[in-house]
């Protein structure tokens, strides 16, 4: 035990070093790192098994829009040469079942209650240490608070009137059965048309009699290009894991691919083709990141939308059908594009109908269906909502986190959340926050993101210890500051631009702030490792 001003008690579990909040990717790796530094911690996970939003979005066809090799810890080259990824992009069972092999494999089980949600964190300003509560009645005092909530995991339950009149089944992507779900012989209706909805299509119209898919504001998708891996791609692969993860911590997105080195509007249409061409191919959503200025000039934009428009309307057989599944209203990759495997094609299908929201919005769902405007009724048996998350701040501001002079940090984040890196914000000393707002998190690889969060915790905690000090706690002047650059840095860019869950447009009555830092995640990295360099600067480091 090298932590000097740690009181943790391992015996009673009441009195830690570290809660965590969550046992994703994120908090697992929270709890091996600062375990194996000599930290007790103690995390609490709402569900009955590890894996976050892994272990929940089990929808058909839920798979993730990054590679496998890359979405991945990187933290143990062991675990990284023994794992066989068996395709390019993982399916949600397969990431789970690696989840689960962390869990095993480094023994954190013991350390994570489950089925206990945090209700409560009270700072207790004398000693400055964190009081939290659980839904089972459990309280435990820790001098470090990890919130390692995701900030895509609470769901999203559109306030259509009506909805609970419903009488057939009723199944929200982010919450799925863990019972095989049949829609053989079913009238299904998906609300939703972002990565969920897109993802799941084309899996429920092989199996239903009828889809209906609603549609308000068509996407941006992207096919996933999934393949098997092969035993030499996995050789090859290994081979080069150090250099693929280096790279991967200097990009823009935490995946080792960079972008065309000159802009999208200085070179030649036949290179500009050829590049976009190699994108599309890769798959997934680093089709935005194919040249350095796709997402700072509409001009650059424009070319890429093009040639995106130009495959996705070759594939879709009616074209007032495509005309609608096209979007008009924003720049590509200014939400996040979607993954897909043939759900444009899915449209060519006798057993889908696209339904356009925005000429007949729905009007209210009643015990047998959907009624749009106008008064036409859809019969359906199963209705699934792919209707998103409360994203970003959603599952922190689930819990009462209440910091210094009673402040909660709902009240502190009201008119959007304020944070220093990311990672910290004033009146909350000791309580980190991790690949959230003010990171660049959702426009990162959330495994590498995490990793890199919870080393920079890590090792602000063992700085602490050595200088003899309790807390670290961001300054005001420094979260304004950070507020700020995020601003200039998304103004910057196109991505305010779009009525995104970025900027919380999604729920009603949210402040627009664009909430990721859109510098890119190598970039993000620098800075955040010159902050410690400085001796944590922008923060105050508070003795016993
Ligand atoms: P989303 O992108 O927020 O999409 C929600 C969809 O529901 C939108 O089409 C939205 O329409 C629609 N909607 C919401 N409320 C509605 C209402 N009252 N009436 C009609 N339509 C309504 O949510 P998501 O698809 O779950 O994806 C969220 C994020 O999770 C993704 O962007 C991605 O970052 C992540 N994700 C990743 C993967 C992957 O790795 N492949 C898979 C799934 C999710 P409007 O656009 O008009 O609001």
């Amino acid at each position: 035990m090298n932590a000097q001003a740690s009181n943790g008690n391992r015996d009673n579990g009441s009195d830690v070093d570290v809660v965590v909040v969550g046992a994703g990717f994120a908090g697992l790796y929270a709890l091996h790192r600062l375990r194996k530094d000599g930290y007790s911690v103690r995390v609490f996970e709402g569900a009955p098994e590890v894996g976050g939003v892994w272990y929940w979005n089990r929808y058909p066809g839920a798979r993730c829009d990054v590679e496998s090799v890359d979405y991945s810890y990187s933290f143990d080259d062991e675990l990284q040469q023994e794992w066989n990824w068996t395709e390019k992009y993982a399916t949600q069972a397969e990431i789970l079942s690696y989840i689960k092999h962390v869990a095993d494999r480094f023994d954190l089980r013991k350390d994570i209650t489950f089925s206990t949600r945090v209700t409560d964190a009270e700072l207790d300003e004398q000693t400055l240490r964190w009081q939290v509560t659980t839904d089972s009645g459990e309280s435990v005092s820790a001098r470090f608070l990890i919130l390692a909530v995701g900030p895509l995991s609470n769901a999203n339950v559109p306030n259509i009137p009506g909805l609970a009149s419903f009488a057939g089944t009723t199944l929200h992507t982010s919450q799925w059965p863990h019972t095989p779900v049949d829609f053989t012989g079913q009238r299904v209706g998906v609300i939703g048309t972002g990565s969920s909805g897109i993802q799941a299509i084309p899996e429920i119209a092989k199996q239903a009699d009828q889809l209906y898919v609603f549609q308000r504001t068509p996407n941006y998708s992207v096919p996933a290009g999934n393949v098997p891996l092969s035993d030499e791609d996995r050789a090859a692969q290994k081979a080069n894991y150090a250099e693929r993860r280096r790279l991967s911590m200097l990009s823009g997105g935490g995946s080792p691919h960079m972008a065309h080195p000159k802009s999208a509007l200085d070179v030649p249409p036949e290179e500009r083709e050829a590049a976009y061409q190699k994108r599309w191919e890769l798959g997934g959503v680093l089709f935005s990141k194919t040249f350095p200025d796709q997402m700072v000039t509409e001009g650059a934009n424009a070319t890429a939308r093009e040639f995106w428009e130009k495959k996705v309307r070759a594939v879709i057989d009616d074209p007032e059908v495509a005309e609608l599944l096209v979007p008009k209203d924003h720049a590509i990759g200014t939400k996040r594009i979607c993954t897909d495997s043939n759900y444009f094609q899915t449209y060519n299908r006798d057993n889908v109908e696209l339904v356009n929201l925005r000429a007949t919005p729905i009007e209210k769902i009643d015990e047998t269906g959907i009624v749009v405007e106008g008064g036409k009724h859809y019969d359906i048996d199963t209705l699934v909502l792919a209707t998103g998350f409360d994203a970003m701040t959603g599952s922190v501001a689930k819990m009462n986190i209440v910091g210094r002079d009673g402040v909660t940090l709902n009240d502190k984040w009201a008119a959007g959340p304020q944070t220093y890196l990311g990672l910290g914000t004033d009146g909350f000393p000791n309580m980190f926050n991790i690949a959230g707002p003010g990171a660049p998190s959702v426009l990162a690889n959330m495994v590498l993101h995490s990793e890199l969060h919870v080393d920079w915790i890590a090792d602000a905690a063992k700085y602490l210890d050595e200088q003899g000090a309790v807390a670290i706690e961001a300054t005001p002047d420094a979260v304004e500051n950070w507020g700020e650059e995020l601003r200039t840095r998304a103004d910057g860019t196109l991505m305010p631009t779009a009525n995104s869950w970025y900027v919380g447009a999604n729920i009603p009555g949210r402040p627009r702030v664009f909430m990721p830092f859109v510098g890119g995640f190598g970039v993000y990295g620098e800075i955040i490792a010159d902050v410690a360099q400085a001796g944590y600067k922008g923060f105050a480091l508070l003795p016993s």
